[in-house]
């Protein structure tokens, strides 16, 4: 691979945003796709690598990596893929790289804009494409209350469905599905990679030895189009912040007859008022005032299914915590978690002259008897120490 600068393959300034990069690309691949120039392997090799560039700097994690560390922030993975190590490499890895090169991999955004640059070929030949559909990612917010107990949700998202005009060819008749010209309909083209001559997929036709003579005008040869697709989905029970559902095939549609991909839903819970969610556990504060704390009394908490009333036991310091079994959450791996209230002892405030002074009686009474506070006296004769050392 080379080591040119990603910016200057794609004669874009380092601020270019995304429409720049696009369109850059979408020039160079117009420009050097082995389609236009089956005669300059040259021009192949600029093709590839304006795509890599395109791969790295379309993707706003791939780019910030690129920025922070250039080619190295990729070196492993190529490494992995079967090029650098010292190892032998075989078909199979090539075909990986070239995979996702040319269309195979979906993942990292890469696929989103390729429909759109290779469209620009319009009338001209086009390769036909066998991909599985690509997976979605829906984000979706739920209260506490709806992934605790579970609810339906009607979900709203983009995505691609095989195109009805074409039943997904992409082409406007079968007629216009034809042997590929770079490949003479192989599918397999042979590459030299440094030392190596290598077999790997056509990247005109992308492997399928085929390409379109006149594409279908209602999905611009892609075989699909995109969508807003509404469904309406059922959260079970105990979903908690960040878990997934996976719903089979609700994904983007697939090349010509590859199945779908998937829709994952990512649920993400609103923080609530109350409670928080620690596994199955929920926890909550309890405040319970400073008579009540050092008397002991029964005080009433809310849960998620009504309220209860939990014993504060005689003499409760504040951050005690209490636990009430099975009042927490049942997960979806069955757990019932318990609720655990963390008491806090409020300090009376805005005090009338009768509380401050029946107060003051009780301070006085402290003061006296053995309810103090042990550490209190230790403290005292601390500081006395200590300024008796700085005196001395
Ligand atoms: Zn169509
Ligand atoms: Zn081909």
């Amino acid at each position: 691979m080379s080591n040119k600068d990603f910016y200057t393959i794609l004669g874009v300034d380092k601020s270019a945003d995304e429409k720049e990069i696009k369109k850059a690309y979408r020039r160079l691949a117009m420009k050097y796709h082995p389609d236009k120039n089956p005669d300059d392997p040259s021009a192949e090799e600029k093709f590839k690598e304006a795509t890599m560039a395109y791969e790295v700097l379309s993707d706003a994690q791939k780019r910030s990596a690129y920025d922070r560390m250039g080619h190295a922030a990729f070196e492993q993975g190529m490494n992995n893929g079967g090029f650098g190590g010292g190892g032998g490499f075989s078909a199979d890895d090539l075909n990986d790289i070239f995979g996702s090169f040319f269309g195979g991999g979906r993942s990292g955004g890469f696929g989103g804009g390729f429909g759109d640059i290779f469209g620009a070929f319009g009338g001209g030949s086009r390769a036909t494409r066998n991909n599985k559909g690509a997976d979605l990612l829906y984000s979706l917010t739920l209260t506490l209350e709806e992934a605790v107990a579970g609810c339906k949700k009607d979900i709203t998202y983009n995505t691609s469905v095989t195109c009805k005009t074409c039943h997904g060819k992409g082409a406007k008749s079968d007629a216009d599905i034809v042997s590929c010209t770079t490949c003479g309909g192989h599918g397999q083209v042979r590459m030299s990679q440094g030392f190596f001559v290598v077999q790997q997929p056509c990247p005109a036709c992308h492997g399928n030895g085929k390409t379109i003579k006149n594409p279908c005008m209602d999905c611009h040869g892609e075989g699909k189009q995109q969508k807003s697709q509404t469904l309406e989905v059922s959260i079970p029970a105990g979903m908690d912040n960040g878990e997934r559902l996976r719903l089979t095939g609700r994904g983007e549609a697939g090349d010509r007859g590859m199945p779908n991909g998937d829709l994952y839903v990512e649920i993400h819970v609103l923080p609530h008022d109350i409670f928080t969610r620690h596994g199955a556990d929920l926890h909550m504060d309890v405040p319970v005032d400073i008579a009540k704390a050092a008397l002991g009394s029964d005080v009433e908490v809310p849960t998620l299914t009504g309220k209860l009333k939990i014993k504060i036991a005689e003499g409760t310091q504040s951050g005690k915590l209490l636990r009430v079994r099975g009042k927490g959450v049942t997960t979806r791996s069955g757990m019932q978690g318990d609720l655990i209230c963390r008491v806090i002892v409020k300090t009376p405030t805005n005090l009338s002259h009768e509380q401050k002074s029946l107060l003051e009686q009780f301070a006085k009474t402290l003061s006296s008897d053995n309810h103090t506070d042990p550490k209190k006296k230790g403290f005292f004769d601390k500081i006395k120490d200590e300024v008796k050392d700085i005196f001395d």
